[in-house]
């Protein structure tokens, strides 16, 4: 049964699939953290929907709000109109919101997918600042529609100027901490200020405040606030993409939180909808230029997402999930970080919260060089603290693969697919969180061998 599932679906499906290759397995059944495969066979599920579900599988509340507009007969799909479930996911949404954009915040709807958001709020600072160019960072993820696109990877672009994310390891400038973030820092504002930098002023600034698909990389507070600085000084609206790292995932409710940094515009998706698919921008009401009709999606009345959205967010907030997520998180690492040392092929642990990124390296390698061209002010060869192994994509794949059989389920990712991800529901147990260690750390040992 299963192997002919798998048989099907691979011969009909478009060959852009792409977790199905490495995860061959048939889900019928699934219930917190807990995935069943039609062979029988259980997972513990550390992909999460790509970090969409933080309550898990089939989380009680959010079945509950489900049934309950089913059973209610109200209408399950009306575009924009106001209904009594779209009040309750406003209500509690904006309750969660930063301080210091709840007052003056407003929300538009967009439509199914993260980067749909991403569209929207693009669109917005474009009609708002009547300019056109944006600012984005090396190693950004932002979607596979065209504008988010553009805004994502590595690759240079006419309208998105790419400045340096700051990496600690294989940080572009060879130097990492706060040095490493002080010069990608510098970068960024001399594109703002100098006028020989080339990049008009632009409509926007778009950031992730933890890189997710870039690899797990948590940009520094300080880095943060100085990106929140720069972009005020010279009136540039900052885009924080929370679609991976909000409700509750790195640890705070939104991961800005971690900074105290107020965005003008937020881009939601993803554990917003409770696992069903909704995306929102939340923007500064200053910014609320746009014509009625301006910008429209016929998606964008999901009233089941609308629901499921809602338990989830008060889920999460009534039951201090985000702290949860920092405990446990901070625990996971610290454990996680022990592998550095026992296996020469695990190059960095990092994360925040409950979003966590191993990456592997190749110990028989040569280190790879600087990433970046040339950074504003060179580094002195005494910051160069160290240059890191080059990434392991195949022993990274390896290792997924060794997850698999001892029932786990993690994610790749990172600018090299050479980064285990984890990200689990935030109701992760403390005995699941020390069986997913368990098992990783044995996959790992597997792999290397
Ligand atoms: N932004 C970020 C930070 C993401 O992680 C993702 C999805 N991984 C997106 C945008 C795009 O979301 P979607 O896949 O729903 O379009």
């Amino acid at each position: 049964w299963q192997e002919g599932i798998l048989r099907r679906q691979a011969a009909r499906e478009s060959s852009a699939r792409t977790y199905a290759r490495a995860l061959p397995i048939v889900p019928v059944r699934a219930r917190g953290m807990t995935i069943e495969g039609a062979d029988g066979r259980r997972y513990l599920d550390c992909l999460s929907g790509a970090g969409t579900l933080a309550l898990g599988h089939n989380h009680p509340v959010v079945l509950e709000a489900i049934r309950k507009v089913l059973d209610s007969g109200a209408p399950l799909h009306v575009l924009d109109l106001a209904t009594p479930v779209k009040d309750a996911f406003i209500t509690e949404l904006f309750r969660t919101l930063p301080a210091g954009l709840a007052d003056h915040a407003r929300v538009q709807f967009c439509g199914p997918a993260g980067t749909d958001a991403v569209e929207a709020a693009f669109k917005l600072v474009r009609t708002a600042t009547g300019r056109d160019g944006l600012l984005a960072f090396t190693g950004a993820y932002h979607g596979m529609t065209s504008g988010a696109l553009e805004a994502s990877g590595n690759a240079p672009d006419v309208r998105v100027a790419r400045l340096p994310y700051p990496q600690d390891f294989r940080c572009p400038f060879g130097v990492g901490g706060d040095r490493g973030a002080e010069l990608a820092a510098r970068w960024t504002e001399s594109v703002l200020t100098d006028p020989k930098s080339g990049v008009p002023h632009p409509a926007g600034m778009i950031l992730e405040p933890v890189q997710g698909e870039g690899g797990v990389i948590p940009a520094p507070d300080a880095w943060l606030r100085r990106m929140r600085q720069l972009t005020a000084d010279h009136s540039v609206p900052l885009i924080v993409d929370e679609v991976q790292t909000g409700v509750g995932r790195t640890g705070a409710f939104w991961a800005v939180e971690h900074s105290g940094v107020t965005p003008d515009v937020m881009v939601l998706s993803k554990a917003i909808g409770g696992s069903l698919p909704l995306a929102v921008v939340v923007y500064h009401e200053d910014l609320d230029v746009w014509e009625p009709g301006a910008h429209a999606g016929t998606f964008r009345g999901n009233q089941l997402a609308m629901a499921a959205g809602t338990a989830t967010l008060a889920h999460v907030r009534e039951n201090g999930l985000a702290d949860r997520a920092h405990r446990l998180g901070d625990r996971m690492l610290t454990e996680l970080r022990r592998l550095r040392t026992d296996f020469t092929c695990v190059g960095d642990v990092r994360g925040r919260g409950l979003m966590i990124g191993v990456e592997l390296v190749d110990p028989s390698g040569e280190p790879t060089p600087k990433q970046h061209p040339q950074p504003t002010e060179n580094p002195t060869p005494a910051d160069r603290t160290y240059e890191p192994l080059p990434p392991a994509p195949e022993l990274a794949a390896a290792v997924q693969r060794e997850c698999l059989r001892r029932g786990l389920i993690v994610e790749l990712g990172g600018r090299h697919n050479s980064v285990v991800r984890l990200l689990p529901p935030l109701t992760i147990t403390d005995e699941q969180a020390t069986a997913v260690l368990d098992r990783l750390t044995d996959a790992v040992q597997t792999a290397a061998r």
